[in-house]
């Protein structure tokens, strides 16, 4: 027999399928970053009426030392080359490949609204970059479609890509060791149903991941695929989703107060 060289490790003898011990203590790489997502439908969409009074509070907040990474929502763009290339029957990882150019052209137009003040645009290969970025005193922007792309994971349900700007973010947070990541979106948070469609929907100020998911919304204000990994975390316990139209809110949350609506792990 051919003799296999061996290098000694713990690991040696395991074809890494048997669960590992979940006792592991990442690093907290950013811990003081906050990550946002500025969001795509709900605010790029809106144009400027929206975007600018967010990018305000964005650089007051700068002002007063809290260091930030914004990531680009898709969309009503991402939403349309959905339907075409669903239309086209093209596979999911399709999908996920073309609905992340849309999220790149909004983080682009974020990132040259904020060029005077330091925004600076990031692909997904320069996460390393982050912590030079902020040093600079720059807002690192980039899209928050989780570079899976072809590799997207089938979900079981349909073909539109399960993990996209939303979890993105939180992906991002969680390496980083980000405790919290906000989304800036353009309801107060979450409610009991959509309320553009429900004027009766209630609102949810906090609530756990397993609650959420045994109360079986119709729909929720983030993609389900963030709830589900959020009771997996760790570091990334709670989300924040807060309404970025409503002025002062987000600069509220950017200072840490428990605006809008939180889920926890
Ligand atoms: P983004 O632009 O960040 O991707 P989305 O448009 O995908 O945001 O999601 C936010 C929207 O989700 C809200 O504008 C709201 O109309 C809708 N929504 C659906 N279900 C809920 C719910 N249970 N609570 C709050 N919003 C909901
Ligand atoms: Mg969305």
């Amino acid at each position: 027999m051919l003799e296999r060289k061996a290098i000694p490790s713990l690991l040696g003898d395991s074809p890494l399928s048997a669960p590992s011990a979940d006792e592991y203590r990442p690093i907290r790489m950013m811990p003081d970053l906050r990550v946002m997502k500025i969001g795509g439908q709900s605010v790029m969409d809106r144009g400027r009426a929206a975007v600018f009074p967010i990018l305000k509070e964005i650089l007051q907040a700068k002002e007063e030392g809290i260091q930030m990474m914004l990531m680009a929502g898709g969309g009503t763009r991402a939403r349309h080359i959905y339907s075409i290339a669903s239309s086209l029957d093209m596979p999911t990882g399709v999908l996920a490949k073309l609905g992340g150019y849309v999220a790149m052209q909004n983080a682009r137009m974020l990132q040259m609204l904020l060029a005077k003040e330091g925004g600076v645009y990031m692909l997904a290969d320069d996460l390393e970059k982050v912590p030079l970025y902020v040093r600079l005193g720059c807002i690192p922007v980039t899209s928050g479609m989780p570079p899976f792309e072809y590799w997207e994971k089938p979900t079981g349900l349909g073909n539109i890509p399960q993990h996209r700007t939303d979890a993105g973010t939180w992906l991002t947070a969680e390496v980083f060791g980000i405790k919290r990541c906000l989304f800036v979106k353009d309801e107060d948070g979450l409610f009991t149903d959509d309320p553009k469609k429900n004027p009766n929907a209630e609102f949810i100020p906090r609530i756990s991941a397993a609650e959420l998911i045994e109360r079986d919304l119709v729909d929720v204000v983030v993609e389900r695929v963030v709830i589900e990994y959020l009771q997996r975390a760790k570091h990334c316990t709670e989300l924040q989703i807060v309404n970025g139209l409503k002025p002062g809110v987000l600069s509220a949350a950017l200072r840490g107060e428990d605006v809008g609506t939180i889920i926890h792990r």
